[in-house]
């Protein structure tokens, strides 16, 4: 194939994705003084990449399928913008060969490899064979063809327990999972299977040995169409959630120098089994010692800015140029490694509730300034809405700086200076996690945020006295500036009351917990707050827009407060802490909460039914599955009961609070 056809100069860029990375994308093609073109879904037509491109085009219904995987729709909005080429971002079609051929027939240059070197990569099958041949280390497993189970089961006897089986189509972790007996085994392959089916269209599996206390290590690489190739070092991201990297960091703080170039030559060496052409990564598992080649990708990955801050380069500039046919401008040599960077992915999702997506409107949107080593990709702004159709990252914060030890430091302040409102995000989580003593010491396998759970994703502290009276005060704050305009308000005299003493009581609950009470004391004299039997005289000062400045028993303290209704988001010196006013004036009654019923906890698809009419359940036992957000989840019987009746069937797509099964308890005997 004549490569001048694929890659030439072009002046329009479609940018076929949503979110951070289509943002991401259009920056980089801005900077190039490129025209760039957004496609979005109707769910997405107030979205910040579609505000962000100079054009964008309507694709079809919020349905992924519908929309941003719909290939004939993509091409058509490219022809009906004039657009020359389309950059797939990652995720959606950016592994799809289909996708680059019918961008090749439609006389659109894709950014990105040709559709052979993707077929050749883009199965984790197919690549090791290819791999296998070039000489690059494997893990012992099984990919061939057959995909019996007395095959499969065959295989995973031989490697020997514990296995991984895995989608051959796999990525995000769907479609894998750990098995660490033969009698496991069956039920692991029909759920993989299952869930590789809905998600890649596609359930052939694999099964690799299961590498003990691993180490995830990738190494960035590009090409170009006139046959160089660089690898731009390496990344580790070890730090991950069923799979799903969390924190990523560049370079490695595990490998030497001589491990460093060993693994960084076996991906050039793995790339170039297929000439490849475009940004792309080889990723490795690892046991500390030595590194083994799991997969390819064929892409940009989300995690490309850590490597992007250690080089210096632009790896969407270099992908741009590489597809306008041009030659990489730097040696191998000349790719520098400078300090050390770390990123977190922000989700919408709630780390308390089993990291379940939250959906909803973003009420706030506050993040730090970046430069002087932090960088905060985002695809969100104040008052986007979180649709339950894509995947929940909102963006990403990175940091960079000379040592690790900087680098976690600044990343932490980045994150907690970023203030999310109307929806739940992992932020809180994060910041733990980086903070870590384990993750400042480097002493961590990817099963770690699982064995570390119940800290990391401890609620915040109790709130303690400072918090309580941090929230009285906010309340205060609030409401004298909000009288301060209205005249005879009775807070245009707070503290002067000539009457007296008054007091105001005040009741605040932390998550499920009893609420606290504490009384303002106003009037004549100074303001108190009685908390715990105790008098606290206090003061207010310094007020504006995102808090004040609190003096208690004479001890001044800086309290970020935001009151949305009843809910108060405040940060002492102790942490975050998010408290609900419980009115007694607000008609409020204590919510009921519905953990007694069998309901969607958000939209979704009955994928499973686990257990039948009429079955005694114990408690905790399974009744179905249920696909959220592209994640199975399985809902459990609340108590020990019979299972009276299920309401629902597999198929069905149930709206959030929809009641799915009724269990009849049963008095224990
Ligand atoms: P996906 O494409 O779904 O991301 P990968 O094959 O890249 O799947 O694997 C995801 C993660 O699972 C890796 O980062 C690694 O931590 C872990 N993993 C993959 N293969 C193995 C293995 N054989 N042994 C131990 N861990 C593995």
């Amino acid at each position: 194939m004549d490569r001048s056809k694929l890659y030439r100069r072009f002046r329009t860029l479609l940018i076929a994705n949503r979110g951070e990375i289509a943002c991401r994308v259009i920056r980089s093609a801005r900077a190039l003084g490129l025209r760039t073109v957004a496609v979005y879904s109707e769910a997405d037509r107030d979205a910040m990449h579609v505000a962000l491109a100079d054009e964008a085009v309507l694709l079809g219904p919020a349905r992924a399928r519908d929309s941003y995987l719909n290939i004939e729709r993509v091409i058509a909005a490219a022809k009906q913008t004039g657009a020359e080429a389309a950059h797939p971002g990652y995720g959606f079609l950016s592994e799809n060969a289909e996708f680059a051929e019918a961008c090749l027939a439609a006389g659109l240059v894709f950014v990105g490899p040709t559709a052979e070197m993707m077929t050749a990569m883009g199965s984790k099958s197919g690549s090791k064979a290819l791999m296998e041949r070039a000489g690059v280390p494997l893990v012992p497993g099984y990919h061939g063809e057959a995909q019996d189970e007395a095959t499969l089961a065959e295989a995973a006897n031989r490697i020997g327990f514990p296995v991984l089986v895995k989608a051959s189509a796999g990525g995000g972790g769907r479609g894998m999972r750990v098995v660490n007996s033969a009698g496991e085994l069956s039920a692991a392959i029909t759920s993989a299977k299952r869930e590789a089916k809905a998600a890649f269209g596609d359930d052939r599996m694999l099964i690799e040995k299961y590498v003990q206390n691993p180490r995830h290590i990738e190494v960035q690489i590009i090409g170009d169409s006139h046959g160089h190739l660089l690898s731009l070092w390496e990344r580790e991201c070890t730090l991950q959630r069923r799979h799903q990297k969390v924190i990523e960091e560049a370079p490695s703080p595990t490998l030497n120098a001589t491990q460093r170039d060993t693994v960084c030559e076996a991906a050039r060496k793995a790339a170039g089994a297929v000439n490849y052409v475009g940004a792309g990564t080889i990723e490795f598992v690892s046991d500390g010692k030595d590194v083994f080649f799991i997969e390819m990708n064929t892409r940009l990955q989300v995690e490309h800015p850590v490597t992007e801050l250690i080089t210096g380069v632009d790896l969407v500039e270099w992908q741009l140029r590489v597809a306008f046919g041009e030659a990489l401008p730097l040696k191998q040599d000349e790719i520098r490694l400078n300090g050390h960077a770390i990123e977190a992915r922000v989700y919408a999702e709630n780390p308390q509730k089993n990291f379940m997506p939250s959906v909803g409107r973003i009420k706030t949107w506050r993040t730090p300034p970046e430069g002087d080593g932090l960088r905060i990709d985002a695809g969100y702004r104040s008052g986007d809405a979180v649709s339950p159709y894509y995947d929940a990252m909102l963006a990403k914060v990175i940091a960079w700086a000379p040592t690790r030890e900087g680098a976690i430091e600044k990343l932490n302040r980045g994150l907690e200076g970023t203030d999310v409102r109307g929806i739940v995000t992992n932020i809180p989580f994060l910041s733990a996690l980086v903070t870590h003593q384990n993750v400042r010491d480097n002493a961590i396998d990817t099963g770690f945020i699982e064995r570390e759970l119940k800290n990391l994703t401890a609620e915040t502290g109790a709130a303690r006295e400072l918090e309580l009276c941090a929230a009285v005060a906010a309340i205060v704050n609030a409401e004298r500036a909000a009288a301060r305009s209205e005249a005879n308000s009775p807070w245009q005299t707070f503290g002067w009351q000539p009457v007296g003493r008054r007091q105001r009581v005040f009741s605040f609950r932390q998550g499920h917990e009893a609420p606290h009470t504490i009384t303002l004391h106003y009037g004549r004299g100074p303001l108190t707050l009685s908390v715990g039997g105790r008098d606290i005289p206090f003061a207010i000062s310094s007020a504006d827009g995102a808090g004040f400045d609190l003096t208690l028993d004479g001890v001044k303290t800086r309290v970020a407060s935001v009151i949305e209704g009843h809910e108060l988001y405040l940060r002492t010196r102790n942490g975050r802490f998010d408290l609900h006013w419980v009115d007694p004036f607000g008609g409020e009654s204590e919510e009921q909460v519905g953990e007694d019923k069998i309901v969607a906890p958000l939209p979704g698809t009955v994928v499973a039914l686990l257990a039948e009419e009429g079955a005694t359940l114990e408690k905790g036992a399974a009744i179905l599955t249920l696909e959220v957000m592209k994640m199975e989840q399985t809902l459990r019987a609340p108590y020990a009961g019979v299972l009276k009746k299920l309401k629902c069937k597999v198929g069905d797509i149930v709206g959030e609070g929809v009641e799915l099964a009724e269990v009849e308890p049963v008095a224990a005997s």
